[in-house]
């Protein structure tokens, strides 16, 4: 995957950054013949922006072969990051990824899972117009992220986890869902307050900051895919639900259920989901409300769910919820293990 560029002349003293092109709007073009945005060259994005040259850091990049729009995001590149940054994380002070907003949560949820005790600012970026569209908002989205990564306090970094930077805010990676197809605020994180504020000043939050841990930095290696995400909606039938919990393989299912986590009292809809569970399906409850958390129990709706054996997901958001059961199900040896796992908040993700 990809070549390294340096951008900057290094002297021992000064801080050093690892800038990762994965691809993007921010590095798009505008094809002549069809009109549509396609990935082009990093060099010619960093043309985009002088301004990097002027910063007083050693900032190299390491860009991909092929730069990707992020809908093609896969659980496969997570892995390739989460390598890239334990492969250079004692070379740099912090690392930048430029990634198209599209799934930037998905990656950003899934990087926070593989990087245990990570000690040092991973912050994604990209943009909602192209960098060298004039009204771009990639520049400062650019720049911003890299003053983040690179901006520390008694000589230790300022913000030791995996953020998302978008249109002058900072966000907790797993908690940050796009909203916005149109807004350069494309991000919210409903459930978690903004770690960071860009006016005139850089304002850090630091209450709600991770502690930098005191372990070393462990890089998980594996991801199990075998997940799906169910939406619940009025009128589901069986015919749906048990296409999806029928699925070959499927270890886990993020079941989307309404409010604060309820579902159909209809007997096939239970007794169906029941059988999977017995089969030894997981079943993780989150809401598809934009805010606020699953409380199994509070309604008959959701507590028959609770009966069982479904896992309440708390706050997390989709993209949390789905990595972290990547995750979990690819790290847990003893199976039987995995809720209690599920219900712990491993990196800040949910609220318990
Ligand atoms: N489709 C683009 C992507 O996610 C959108 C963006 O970058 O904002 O790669």
């Amino acid at each position: 995957m990809g070549k390294k560029t340096q951008l900057a002349n290094p002297t021992s003293e000064r801080k050093s950054l690892l800038l990762i092109y994965t691809g993007g709007t921010i590095g798009m073009i505008k094809d002549a013949r069809t009109g549509q945005l396609k990935p082009f060259d990093f060099n010619r994005l960093l043309d985009e922006v002088p301004e990097l040259h002027k910063f007083d850091l050693d900032i190299d990049s390491h860009a991909f072969d092929t730069p990707i729009d992020s809908s093609d995001m896969h659980p496969a590149i997570w892995l390739q990051l989460a390598h890239l940054i334990g492969f250079h994380y004692d070379a740099y002070d912090g690392f930048v990824i430029l990634h198209g907003s599209d799934t930037m949560a998905f990656t950003a949820s899934a990087l926070s899972f593989l990087l245990e005790n990570l000690g040092k600012p991973v912050v994604l970026t990209g943009s909602q117009l192209p960098i060298g569209t004039i009204r771009t908002d990639g520049k400062e989205n650019l720049i911003t992220a890299i003053e983040i990564a690179a901006a520390s306090k008694n000589g230790k970094p300022l913000v030791p986890e995996v953020c998302v930077y978008f249109e002058y805010r900072l966000y907790r990676g797993n908690r940050t869902h796009k909203f916005n197809a149109e807004h350069f605020r494309a991000f919210q994180s409903p459930n978690y307050p903004l770690l960071a504020e860009a006016g005139i000043h850089l304002n850090y939050n630091e209450a709600a900051i991770a502690t930098a841990p005191t372990k070393k930095l462990r890089v998980h290696t594996t991801l199990d895919p075998r997940v799906a995400v169910l939406k619940l909606f009025p009128g589901i039938t069986p015919e749906v639900v048990d296409a999806m919990l029928g699925i070959k393989g499927l270890q886990a299912l993020v079941l989307e259920t309404f409010g604060s986590g309820n579902a159909t009292t209809e007997a096939w809809f239970v007794d169906a989901l029941e059988k999977a569970i017995k089969r030894g399906l997981l079943i993780l409850n989150i809401t598809q409300c934009a805010a606020g958390r699953v409380e199994q129990g509070r309604y008959q709706t959701s507590s028959q769910l609770k009966k069982i054996g479904v896992v309440g997901g708390s706050d997390m958001t989709t993209e949390a919820a789905l990595s972290k059961l990547m995750f979990v199900l690819a790290t847990t040896a003893d199976k039987r293990k995995i809720p209690v796992v599920l219900r712990k908040s491993l990196r800040g993700e949910m609220t318990v």
